[in-house]
Parts: C-alpha cells; sequence; structure tokens
C-alpha cells in the first residue's frame, strides 16, 4: 500500500518511468484515474493506524502447514485467512507490540530480500536459523525446534539419508532442505519446487524417489497421503526463530520481549498445542 501512495505522489515521475515504481501501466494508470479519492482514503487509514502503534508487516510463506497455511473456514489474526503456528504468534507479539499484524504471502527465498529492502518487518515461516542467513538478516531467540525428515513411497528402500546417495530428491526452493541436500548430495539429484507440497505431489507421481522437508509439514503431508511414510531417521536438526532486518536492533530487542512474555505465560505452548498434538 506504501508502495502505491509513494507511486501517486510522484504521479509524473511514475508516468515517464513505471518500471522505478514497481507498478505495471494497468495498475499505475487504474491508480491515477482515482487518484485524489484513494489518497484521502490512505492517508486517513494510515494515520489511525500510525495513531494505534503503526504496522507490523509479517513477510512468510503460507504453504507450511501447520506453521502458516491457508484455511478459508477461518479468520487468521490479520483478518486474512492466514492461519498456523507463526501467525498466531506474530499476532501475539503485534499486539504486546501495540501494533496491527499484516501478513504478505510471498515465495520462500523472497522473504529475506523482502526485510532487506525495509518492505517486511518480521519474517516468521517456520525459518531455520543458519550461519548464511545470518550475514543477511538478524534472528530472535528461537522459539521451536524442528527436524528435517525424509518422506517416501510405503514401497521404497530408501531407509535413512545414507540411502538417498544418487537418488532424486524433491525439495521446496530455497529452504534448508534444498541447501543441505544440494550439499550432501549434489545439484544434479535435487528437484526444487515452489511449494513443500508440490514436491510432495512429485514423489505420488514418482518423478522424486523422496521428499526432505520439516517434520511438522512432513506429518501434514503424510498424513493426506496413504502411499506415503516417513522415516524415523531424521536428515538434519535446526531451531525456528524470527528475522529482522539487520541491524534493526530495536525491532528485534521487541520481538525477544514479546517472545519471552509468550513463553513465560503459557502462551507459546498454547499455540503450539493448537495445531500439533503432543505424541
Ligand atoms: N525451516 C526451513 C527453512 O528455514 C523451511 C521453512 C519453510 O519452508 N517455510 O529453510
Amino acid at each position: 500500500m506504501k508502495k502505491k501512495v509513494l507511486c501517486l505522489a510522484a504521479a509524473a515521475v511514475c508516468a515517464v518511468s513505471l518500471a522505478a515504481c514497481g507498478g505495471s501501466t494497468a495498475e499505475t494508470t487504474a491508480a491515477a484515474t482515482t487518484a485524489a479519492d484513494t489518497t484521502a482514503a490512505e492517508t486517513e487509514a494510515e494515520a489511525e493506524t500510525e495513531a494505534a502503534g503503526g504496522q507490523l508487516i509479517m513477510a512468510t510463506n503460507a504453504e507450511f502447514p501447520p506453521y502458516e497455511f491457508h484455511d478459508s473456514s477461518k479468520t487468521g489474526p490479520d483478518g486474512s485467512d492466514i492461519v498456523g503456528i507463526d501467525a498466531e504468534i506474530a499476532g501475539a507479539i503485534a499486539e504486546k507490540l501495540g501494533k496491527e499484524l499484516v501478513i504478505e504471502d510471498i515465495a520462500f527465498d523472497s522473504i529475506i530480500p523482502e526485510l532487506q529492502s525495509g518492505k517486511a518487518d518480521i519474517g516468521a515461516a517456520g525459518m531455520t536459523v543458519t550461519e548464511d542467513r545470518l550475514l543477511n538478516v538478524d534472528f530472535s531467540d528461537t522459539y521451536a525446534t524442528a527436524v528435517q525428515a525424509i518422506i517416501v513411497t510405503n514401497d521404497s528402500e530408501i531407509a535413512g539419508p545414507d540411502d538417498l546417495a544418487g537418488k532424486k530428491i524433491g525439495v521446496q526452493q530455497g529452504t534448508t532442505g534444498d541447501i543441505y541436500a544440494s550439499d550432501d548430495f549434489g545439484d544434479e539429484n535435487i528437484d526444487r519446487y515452489p511449494k513443500g507440497v508440490d514436491a510432495v505431489q512429485a514423489l505420488v507421481q514418482g518423478k522424486v524417489d523422496a521428499v526432505i522437508i520439516d517434520n511438522e509439514p512432513a506429518k501434514v503431508f503424510v498424513g493426506d497421503n496413504d502411499n506415503l511414510k516417513l522415516l524415523d531417521a531424521a536428515y538434519a536438526e535446526e531451531e525456528y526463530a524470527i528475522a529482522v532486518k539487520k541491524g534493526n536492533t530495536e525491532l528485534l530487542d521487541q520481538i525477544n520481549a514479546a517472545l519471552k512474555e509468550l513463553k513465560e505465560s503459557g502462551a507459546l505452548d498454547e499455540i503450539v498445542g493448537k495445531y500439533i498434538t503432543a505424541e
């Protein structure tokens, strides 16, 4: 929304250089015709939000149940149909910060660039803390542990990570499953998909021999497919945290303080318990 307002303010510049404003021709033309109305309405809306502490924009990829996913039968913490553990944690943090949560659903590997450019404030996406990512963003305290799990078909001979050598492995693009498996088994053996569920579909169709993905979504996907099983042997262990733009210590401190409160009050466990039943 901010982008559009800026674009309108610089309408003349936009007409000359649409690309610079990031809007399509149709969008810009349509926006220009209703410029006066929209600007007034948006200014008013933004003033209201500002008075209430502003927005907390969360970038995520809502294809990762039970952490973030679309459920058309529910209303999530930002009023959209995006629900899940991360969505609710972010909602609770926003509330503590007196801000309005806005969730942006984008490709997983666009989340860090979105934070770097300042278009989003936080990345909450079952995001694993890695050394490489720490070069580009800062991470909050961790709020969950996870493992990279291996999914195969029921009749597969693959019984653990060692059997994956030379096999075709499906992953979600840009995730730790992708990064680790590419390192260990060679780029040529990895098939990347935009969503984890697409990788799982490729496994069902026999296009890949195994899928490496975080254990909680893995459980959900296996639960939806009778022909698939989850191997006991995990591939890697990791920790999830919330990412912010590098150097944004003010926000990071606020998030860590809020997370601490949520942990101590039991609210975090309560959120997790809504989505993950203890085994
Ligand atoms: N935990 C994995 C990662 O951080 C996958 C996250 C996701 O797909 N949303 O790369």
